[in-house]
């Protein structure tokens, strides 16, 4: 079916890190390896297998050390994971519900997760007015996720207290006077976290060249979502200079009016959310852009620190299809956007453009394929013009290699 036999491989200076995972992820990731990988690139994968049962042996140790691995190398791929419930732990006769990987990766790199959309001709975005990908900044730590709760039974006052550690005097606030039952909350944010956040959505966007948005409520929590358009402020100020040069800018908006114009706007910006407000909103969008399977996603530390993966989960239902020995159609194209978006960063770090175009052709061989018809199952449905025949999982991938293959040889030939 291909061309003649082997293509001169790029060459990478240094290691990538290596995640792998769970279910119809693990499965298409060993595709994508052994079919757009390893017979173009020669690099050296430190690989951390973050399969559910290596977890459990290793008592999320693994998970640790692949964190650490990406702080030490700079870059890292990631499968999708499964995040155990009490089923999960059944079925896999789990010493414990161990923490969502994503959580702890986060928590040691400490960054700022970006997802976007990946746009092609064929797959029109369900919002008429988007034409370019609209990127979401989600802040990876606090709020709600961080909170604590309390079921209040009766009537009595509930307070919230301060006790600073230098022995300095209490200071607390009324949060209510109960007549009856009800719930409160409290959550916290920390000014580093949130520093690092905005300091991350800038860099972003200037890599990127796209304007940001940040949109909060400071009009109703006048302190704590004060605090996040204060500290965006100041970090935009102090890139201001480098904004301007770039031709980009920055604008602070209500969330709501943030929302109402988002439905209206071309798109090609960045939307800087507070946790909550990301996890919600990119959801939306990704649904809004087409599919769960074209979305991207990249945790960005702010030391310039970087790790890629899918939006997407472990794509379950199609994995127990899978395990029956059934043909799939699941969508492989963000998990290889993953690992396009790992190797370019590589690249772009090490100084080795070759492999930063190689990423580049891959991407290319990824959407050619896709506007050519060859599409999976949850595309053809909303695919313009529709597509009645979709391919499987491994059709698609194999199409894509004979694109590449072509790509890169003929560049191999123009040299
Ligand atoms: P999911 O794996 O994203 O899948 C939800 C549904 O979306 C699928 O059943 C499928 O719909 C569709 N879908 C998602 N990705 C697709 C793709 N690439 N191609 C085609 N269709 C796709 O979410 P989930 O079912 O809620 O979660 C499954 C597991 O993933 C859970 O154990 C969860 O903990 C984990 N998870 C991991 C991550 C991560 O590692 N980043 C993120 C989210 C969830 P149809 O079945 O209708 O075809
Ligand atoms: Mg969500």
């Amino acid at each position: 079916m291909h061309g003649s036999g082997a293509v001169p491989k790029v060459v990478a200076k240094n290691p990538l890190v290596e995640i792998d995972g769970d279910e119809m992820t693990r499965v298409i990731w060993a595709m994508v390896k052994e079919h757009l990988i390893e017979p173009f690139v020669e690099i050296q994968l430190e690989r951390y297998d973050l399969f559910l049962p290596e977890r459990d042996r290793t008592d999320d140790q693994v998970t640790v050390q692949a964190a650490e691995a990406v702080r030490r190398h700079g870059v890292g791929v990631k499968c999708a994971t499964i995040t155990p419930d009490a089923a999960r732990v059944k079925e896999y006769n789990l010493k414990k519900a161990w923490p969502s990987p994503n959580g702890t990766l986060r928590a040691i790199l400490d960054g700022t997760v970006f997802r976007k959309p990946i746009v092609v001709k064929n797959v029109p975005p369900m919002v008429r007015a988007w034409k370019k990908p609209i990127t979401i900044g989600r802040h990876a730590y606090g709020d709600v996720y961080r909170d604590v709760e309390m079921a209040i039974p009766g009537p009595g006052r509930v307070e919230l207290v301060y006790h600073p550690s230098d022995g300095g005097p209490a200071h607390s606030v009324r949060v209510h006077d109960f007549k009856g039952a009800g719930v409160a909350m409290a959550m916290h944010n920390l000014e580093a976290s949130i520093r690092s956040f905005a300091r991350s959505c800038m860099g972003y966007a200037l890599d990127e060249r796209t304007d940001v948005w940040f949109g909060a409520k400071d009009t109703i929590s006048k302190t704590y979502h004060a605090a996040f358009k204060a500290i965006f402020q100041s970090e935009y100020e102090a890139r201001k200079a480098d904004f301007e040069k770039a031709g980009i800018t920055y604008s602070y908006l209500l969330i709501d009016d943030a929302v109402a114009r988002a439905v209206r706007h071309p798109g090609g910006f960045l939307w800087a959310c507070m946790n909550y407000d990301g996890d919600v909103l990119s959801d939306m969008l990704a649904s809004g852009f087409g599919s769960l399977g074209l979305m991207t996603s990249v945790l960005v530390s702010p030391d310039g620190k970087f790790e890629y993966e899918a939006a997407h989960g472990t794509v379950q239902r199609h994995y127990y299809e899978h395990q029956k020995g059934r043909p799939t159609s699941t969508n492989s194209t963000a998990t290889i956007f993953a690992w396009s978006g790992a190797l370019g960063k590589r690249g772009e770090l090490d100084g080795t453009p070759e492999l930063t175009e190689f990423a580049r052709k891959l991407e290319e061989s990824v959407i050619e394929t896709i506007e050519s018809g060859a599409v999976t199952k949850d595309l053809a449905a909303i695919a313009e013009p529709k597509v009645e025949d979709y391919v499987s999982t491994e059709g698609f991938i194999k199409a894509i290699a004979e694109r590449l293959r072509a790509k890169v040889g003929a560049g191999a030939a123009a040299r």
